[in-house]
C-alpha cells in the first residue's frame, strides 16, 4: 500500500476464532502487567535496534497499513508480543537480543498449501518446459504414490517441507488433504497434518479420482458422507476445487454446505484455470477465502468487494506452470482483501518459500512491496480468520521473522536472496 492509500478492510475486521480470541485477551490482560524482570515463569525478551519494524497496526509507527515503525523494539514473554514501540522507551527486560540495524516483520501467514503427499512430478515438470507432450495422470500420480506410502514416509515429507518453509520465514502455515481420495487415505491425511498445525482443511474434493470416473455423483456422496464422517473430526476448514474437470458449482456447494453442517468452515480453489461459478459461490457462503482468484469477471471482483471472503492469490502457481498472473491490482483498486500464499504442491507450484511469492507479485501482479508484504502476513492471518498472528502488538504470538536488510522492501527488492537471518515462533528462536 503506498503511503496513505487504507487497507482494503481493517486488519482487526476478520472474525476471530473464539479460542485464539479467548488467548489473544488472556495475553492482552497479561500485556497490562509486564516489567517482569523476575518474572516467575516466564523470562521477557527484548529484541531492540530494529531498523524497521513491520506491525500491522496501523496506528503505529507511520500510520500505513504496515504500521511501520523506525528504530523500534518489541519484547516478547513467554508464547506473546508483550510491548511493541520505538527502541528508545522499551521496558526493562530480562533479556536482550540485539538485531543489529535489521528489518523484522511478523512470520508469513502461509495459508494455502498441500504438504501431505509422497512422489514429485519433476519429470511432468521438465515435459511441460520443455514444450513436450507429457501423458501421465498430473494429480492422480501423486494420489497414487500417497497410497502407497507409509505413514511414517507421509510424516517425513511433511515435516522436511515444514522445516525448509520455517526457515524462509513462514511460522504458520495451513495444508490440506486431496492426494488420498479415499476414506481411510484421506483421514490419515488430515491425522498427519493435524500433529504439525491448527490449520487443516479437508480437501476429499480435490479431483474425482480414477476408481470412481465412471460415478462422480457417487463420489461426491462419499465426499459429503462416510469420508466427511471420518475427516471431520480432524479438520477445521472444507475446501473443493471449483473448476472443469473436477468439481462444478453445484457439486461444490453440496460439499461445502455438507461441511458446514459438520462444523467445518469453507474455503475454496475458485477461478484458477478458467471463469466459473467458484468466487461468488465462496462469497454466498461466507467461505474465508476464495484462492487463485485469476480468471474474474467484473462481477467475480464485485462480489468479493462487498463480503468477508479473501482473495488468496498463488503465483507459485502460474510461475511453475507458465499461466496468466492474477491481476492482483485490479483487486486491491476494488477494496478487496487480498493474502499472498505458496500453494506448495508437487504438481504446480513446488515452492515453499514466501518470500519468492512477494518477489512475483511486486513484479508481475502490480502490488507494491507494502502490499505484498502486508498479504504474506496480515492478509494470510485474515485468509484464516485469525487474529493472533500476522501481526506484532501485544497480545500476538511472538511470531517474528528477522531479515539480513535494512527493510521489508529487500524481500522484493533482492529476489531469490535468502534474507531470513532469524526466526521467532511462539517466542522461541528456532532459525
Ligand atoms: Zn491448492
Amino acid at each position: 500500500m503506498s503511503p496513505g492509500r487504507p487497507p482494503a478492510r481493517p486488519p482487526s475486521a476478520p472474525e476471530p476464532d473464539p479460542t485464539a480470541d479467548q488467548a489473544t485477551k488472556d495475553a492482552m490482560s497479561n500485556a497490562t502487567t509486564v516489567s517482569p524482570a523476575h518474572s516467575a515463569s516466564t523470562a521477557s525478551t527484548l529484541i531492540t535496534d530494529i531498523t524497521a519494524l513491520v506491525t500491522n497496526d496501523p496506528s503505529l509507527g507511520d500510520n500505513s497499513p504496515l504500521g511501520l515503525i523506525r528504530d523500534a523494539a518489541v519484547v516478547i514473554e513467554g508464547d506473546r508480543v508483550v510491548w511493541t514501540g520505538e527502541a528508545s522507551k522499551a521496558p526493562a527486560t530480562d533479556n536482550r537480543v540485539d538485531a543489529g540495524g535489521r528489518a523484522v516483520l511478523p512470520g508469513f501467514v502461509d495459508s494455502h498449501s498441500h504438504l501431505v503427499f509422497a512422489g514429485d512430478r519433476t519429470e511432468e515438470f521438465n515435459a511441460r518446459m520443455s514444450g513436450r507432450p507429457y501423458s501421465a495422470g498430473g494429480i492422480r500420480t501423486t494420489v497414487a504414490a500417497t497410497r502407497a506410502a507409509t505413514d511414517a514416509e507421509l510424516e517425513a515429507n511433511l515435516t522436511r517441507y515444514l522445516a525448509e518453509a520455517l526457515r524462509q520465514g513462514t511460522t504458520t502455515f495451513e495444508t490440506k488433504s486431496g492426494y488420498g481420495l479415499t476414506v481411510e487415505d484421506e483421514a490419515r491425511a488430515l491425522r498427519i497434518a493435524a500433529a504439525h498445525t491448527d490449520e487443516v482443511t479437508y480437501l476429499g474434493a480435490h479431483i474425482v479420482p480414477p476408481d470412481h470416473a465412471d460415478d462422480p455423483a457417487g463420489y461426491v456422496a462419499l465426499v459429503t458422507g462416510a469420508m466427511l464422517d471420518a475427516c471431520a473430526p480432524h479438520a477445521r476448514w472444507i475446501d473443493v476445487f471449483c473448476e472443469q474437470g473436477a468439481f462444478d458449482g453445484d457439486q461444490a456447494r453440496a460439499i461445502l454446505t455438507a461441511g458446514r453442517a459438520k462444523g467445518l468452515h469453507p474455503r475454496i480453489h475458485a477461478n484458477q484455470l478458467s471463469y466459473g461459478p467458484g468466487v461468488q459461490l465462496a462469497v454466498e457462503l461466507d467461505a474465508a477465502s476464495a484462492d487463485h482468484c485469476t480468471h474474474l469477471t467484473d462481477a467475480d471482483v464485485d462480489a468479493l468487494a462487498s463480503g468477508r471472503t479473501v482473495a488468496t492469490l498463488l503465483p507459485g502457481a502460474e510461475f511453475s506452470t507458465r499461466a496468466e498472473w492474477p491481476d492482483a491490482r485490479r483487486l486491491l483498486d476494488a477494496g478487496v482483501t487480498v493474502a499472498l500464499s505458496t500453494d506448495c504442491n508437487p504438481g504446480s507450484s513446488f515452492t515453499s518459500s514466501v518470500p519468492f511469492c512477494i518477489a512475483l507479485a511486486v513484479r508481475d501482479m502490480g502490488m507494491t512491496p507494502d502490499e505484498a508484504v502486508w498479504s504474506a502476513t496480515a492478509g494470510g492471518a485474515q485468509a484464516l480468520r485469525r487474529t493472533d498472528i500476522g501481526r506484532l502488538t501485544p497480545g500476538a504470538y511472538a511470531d517474528l521473522t528477522l531479515l539480513d536488510a535494512p527493510s521489508h522492501v529487500h524481500l522484493a527488492y533482492r529476489p531469490g536472496v535468502p534474507l531470513v537471518a532469524g526466526v521467532w515462533r511462539r517466542g522461541v528462536r528456532v532459525v
